[in-house]
């Protein structure tokens, strides 16, 4: 393909991104992931539970050759998300209050993509649905390092960030990789509720409230239902607890936020009588759309039977009384947590 205009540079690149709103924006070449080998293992000793998607194509999520011949680097941008949680019942994680991030994410590494393709070389954009390993490289990219918590820190943002690459044939300047800052904290894996992190760097995703409250599609074991607290939709305990958190910043995408109704309102009894209809409708264009209403419900379950009162058992009853049985069962247990 003819170039129609000049190869925009790692500076260019990293200038257009900032107008585009992401607040971070690395560069690292197209060399194989540096945990490759680390993330077979992980995979092949089935800590990814049912999250059979990440465990398939294993060269392809660690050699970006093998996702775009040719490549020579990869462009790692990310967008702060960071807000205050919302008062009432029930917390949901940070990243899911608002609007979908892979949308959001992949329209700008679109945008940005774009003065790479004008110049006629080869781009590919990915946000974590993709077959690549996304944190190795924001860290080789010198964005962040990945804690103890797995989490990718960044020094000033903290753990809450959303990252998205593309991978390009163009040759661009490398940023020097980011140093672990980490130390002799431990803070992550001492507040983790399940003991998820069983080492430094060491998720077993199975017991990971993230994984049970949104990938795990089924029954929530029931020993682990009780250290679910009150999270109805994912984790920010190991986020929440970093001291790279001083300097977090609310972010600056207005779609990432909350809307305005979801403070102070009884989150878990509305969510439990929400119809099919409302779910579909409410949740359009939110990560929470992921785990369908049958999800949502068993999760609101779960929340209701370590925190709810006697007020929440007329709602409850009438779940228990829903035809999806996974629905039921939660319903069922919830019940007997508050009246025992
Ligand atoms: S997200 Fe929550 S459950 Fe998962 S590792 Fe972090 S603290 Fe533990
Ligand atoms: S809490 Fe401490 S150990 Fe965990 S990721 Fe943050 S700095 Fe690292």
């Amino acid at each position: 393909m003819n170039a129609l205009v000049a190869a925009p540079d790692s500076v260019a690149i990293k200038a257009r991104a900032r107008e585009l709103g992401f607040d971070v924006c690395g560069i690292t070449s197209a060399d194989p992931a540096r945990h490759a080998d680390f993330f077979r293992q992980w995979s092949a000793d089935g800590k990814a539970g049912e999250m059979q998607w990440l465990a398939r194509n294993p060269d392809r999520r660690t050699d970006p050759q093998a996702v775009l011949p040719g490549a020579r680097s990869i462009i790692v941008a990310g967008l702060n998300y960071w807000q205050p949680q919302p008062e009432g019942r029930g917390r949901v994680a940070r990243y899911a209050l608002g609007d979908d991030y892979h949308h959001i994410l992949l329209e700008k590494l679109a945008a940005l993509a774009a003065a790479i393709t004008e110049a006629g070389e080869q781009s590919k954009v990915y946000v974590d649905t993709g077959p690549i390993l996304e944190k190795p490289l924001a860290e080789r990219a010198g964005i962040g390092w990945q804690g103890k918590s797995t989490m990718l820190i960044h020094p000033k943002l903290g753990p809450w960030l959303l990252i998205g690459e593309i991978l390009t044939t163009l040759e661009l300047e490398a940023d020097p990789p980011a140093r672990d800052h980490c130390g002799s904290c431990s803070r992550c894996i001492s507040a983790c509720p399940t003991g998820a992190i069983t080492a430094p760097y060491q998720l077993d995703a199975r017991r990971c409230i993230a994984y049970l409250t949104i990938e795990l599609k089924g029954s929530i074991p029931e020993e682990l239902r009780p250290l679910i607290g009150d999270r109805v939709y994912g984790c920010d305990e190991c986020l929440d607890v970093c001291p790279w958190n001083r300097f977090a910043q609310t972010t600056r995408e207005a779609r990432f936020l909350a809307p305005p109704e979801e403070s102070g309102r009884d989150r878990l009894r509305d969510l439990l009588e929400i119809t099919p209809a409302e779910f579909k409708r409410r949740f359009a264009n939110s990560p929470i759309l992921r785990v369908k209403r049958r999800g949502l419900l068993r999760n609101v379950c779960v929340v209701l039977g370590n925190i709810g009162t006697a007020e929440d058992l007329p709602a409850l009853e009438k779940a228990a009384r829903e035809e999806e049985p996974l629905v039921r069962e939660h319903a069922e247990w919830a019940i007997r947590r508050i009246k025992g």
